[in-house]
């Protein structure tokens, strides 16, 4: 039975252990790096190909890069209103301050 696995580099097992990297030494595998979980080999416990966890690592952290740009970009276009409406803000205080000296 495969488990569910969230995106990306997984730190902790479902049962709690902290996961290890190691390096498989197996025929179909020879080389490849792995996270698996510190305590148990086995079902119920994480096993999962470092590449693989990478690329999702670098999917979800592009996506999110995504995002933060465009939350940047309307961040932007407020700070530029938000500045217009300081600036007319001043002008008001500046005429009343004149009407109310003469
Ligand atoms: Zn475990």
């Amino acid at each position: 039975m495969a488990m569910e696995l969230g995106p990306g580099i997984t730190r902790r097992c479902p049962c709690g252990a902290f996961t290890v990297v190691l390096t498989s030494k197996t025929k179909e595998n020879p080389g490849r790096r792995f996270y698996k979980c510190g305590v148990v080999f086995g079902e119920n416990h994480i096993f999962k190909w470092a590449d693989d966890a990478h690329l999702e690592e670098i999917e979800a952290m592009a996506a999110k890069q995504s995002v933060m740009e465009q939350d940047l970009i309307k961040i932007k276009e407020q700070l530029l209103e938000m500045k217009k409406d300081i600036t007319e803000i001043v002008e008001v205080v500046a005429a009343l301050s004149t009407k109310i000296r003469k």
